[in-house]
């Protein structure tokens, strides 16, 4: 239905189609009559079908009247408009007004009569459109039905019990990029894991919808969303896929129930979110529900079968001091089946801190967000302030694996600030190399890239060529400037 329609609309639209095509006859109010008599059978027609029949009552009356003598039908007309003057509330389409307005079109269209009801604001629509407008209005031709139909394939099957690499570059770098060679073929991103059918969004920043939808998932895949801090690289995608979830949420009318969002946000994310939500331009309590963070506090996000647990990081220091401010935090992801439970922790952007180490030692694979480096920092002698940099992912990994008994053995370090050149692969290659050195041989590090694929219950990776999952894969050396980062498997590699 369009604005403003009620189900009388299209009751009205069919009586004035059939007095448009001819006089008043006979058949024409035989016609009529059989309409009402169908529209009575017709199951679709619940709560207003009274009203239905008595306007359809009045109408083949008067139809009637008219047919006798144009005279008595015009004191019928005129009858009836007073009748329903006086009944009428005067001010809302939806009730009796909208009956006067057809009241008098049926008198402009059989005795001649003004309706000057059209000139007034109430103008209720009771002619058709035009074919060429209405047809922009029905449901197929609406881009959410076409949206929903494209992402209902079932592509969750490919990615559940998996994390989903969804990041290529951090903060602004992707843009410059395509701005330089004129592309739109660097992205940001974020992650995505999906436990048993319950999928996660991590740190959703710039590209990231693109992203999730080039791998053949949807905003209907994500139950949560996480923020570890307001970095565009980390919640520039928010608003994004906030709209476009309500949109599919909204339309989605297959659904038995709302598809709902919980958001899990550090405190400067939750209060952009805040607002939007309260100047009612987005994060509508319909499709989602919005936690505060606070690193270490219990605020946890908790389904039966994965429990997510924040620490706290450090990465954006107070003004003029040594000291970080406190929101900013990083993840473990416990999920949990019948048989085992597997952990990831995802490091986010944070410079290194012994307190890492815990939050890191239980884990199966870490998420660790490396960012540039620098010449003190790959020497080790200067750490960086804010992120963990070369000094830190090498102290991070050997620490762990010589402070406890159990250690991570995968580590992915994401967020490469690519913004001198492509340095991945020869960063991630250097540091395997020093850990080996040092007696530590069963680490496998990778370099993040978007699309790769860890399959979170056998801590396997899939082959970029040929898709199988395998647990020794070989990082092919991107030859072109920022070129994909392929993982094979030993059967592609050679
Ligand atoms: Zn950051
Ligand atoms: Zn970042
Ligand atoms: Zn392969």
């Amino acid at each position: 239905m369009q604005k403003n329609e009620t189900m009388l609309t299209p009751v009205y639209r069919y009586v004035f189609s059939v007095l448009d095509e001819s006089a008043v006859t006979e058949d024409r109010i035989r016609q009529m009559r059989v309409f009402k008599s169908h529209l009575r059978k017709s199951a679709c027609i619940l709560t207003e079908t009274k009203e239905i029949e008595s306007i359809l009552d009045c109408t083949i009356e008067l139809l009637e009247r008219f047919h006798e003598s144009e005279e008595i039908g015009q004191d019928f007309w005129n009858n009836k408009l007073k009748a329903l003057q006086c009944d009428s509330c005067q001010s809302c389409y939806h009730c009796k007004k909208c009956r006067i307005y057809y009241w008098k079109e049926l008198g402009e269209v059989l005795l001649q009569k003004t309706n000057d009801e059209k000139k007034s604001k109430t103008y209720f629509p009771v002619r058709s459109l035009p074919d060429e407008i209405q047809r922009h209005l029905e449901p197929s031709a609406s881009i959410s039905t076409l949206y929903l139909s494209r992402i209902k394939r079932d592509s969750i099957g490919v990615f559940r019990n998996k994390f989903l690499m969804l990041k290529g570059m951090s903060s602004s770098t992707p843009a410059m990029l395509n701005n330089i060679f004129d592309t739109n073929d660097y992205v940001g991103g974020g992650f995505y894991l999906n436990w048993n059918g319950y999928g996660v969004a991590i740190d959703p920043g710039y590209s990231f919808v693109h992203n999730l939808h080039h791998y053949g998932l949807s905003v209907l895949d994500v139950q949560a969303v996480i923020i570890t801090h307001e970095h565009i690289d980390h919640n520039n995608d928010m608003r994004l896929l906030d709209d476009l979830h309500f949109s599919a949420a909204r339309f989605d009318e297959e659904k038995e129930k709302t598809h709902i969002i919980d958001w899990y946000m550090d405190e400067i994310s939750y209060a952009m979110a805040s607002v939007l939500r309260t100047e009612r331009s987005g994060f509508k309590e319909e499709t989602c529900r919005l936690h505060r963070v606070m690193a270490g506090d219990s605020a946890e996000l908790k389904t039966n079968e994965l429990d997510v647990t924040f620490f706290p990081t450090k990465h954006i220091p107070k003004d003029g001091t040594y000291n970080y401010k406190e929101h900013t935090f990083g993840c473990s992801f416990c999920c949990k089946n019948k048989v085992q439970k597997k952990i990831i922790t995802y490091t986010s952007d944070t410079k290194y801190f012994n307190g890492l180490l815990e939050a890191v030692k239980e884990a199966d694979m870490v998420i660790a967000n490396i960012s540039g480096i620098y010449e003190d920092d790959y020497m080790q002698i200067k750490e960086k302030s804010t992120h963990l940099g070369y000094g830190g992912c090498y102290n991070l990994i050997r620490k762990c694996s010589e402070k406890y008994g159990r250690y991570p053995r995968f580590y992915f370090l994401s967020e490469f600030w690519n913004g001198k050149s492509d340095i991945r692969y020869d960063i991630v290659k250097c540091l395997k190399r020093e850990l080996e050195e040092q007696g530590i041989t069963d680490i496998r590090i990778i370099p993040s890239e978007t699309g790769m694929l860890y399959d979170i219950e056998d801590g396997s990776i899939q082959c970029s060529q040929c898709g199988q999952y395998t647990d020794e894969v070989i990082v092919k050396r991107p030859t072109g400037l920022n070129e994909k980062i392929e993982v094979l498997c030993r059967e592609c590699y050679f």
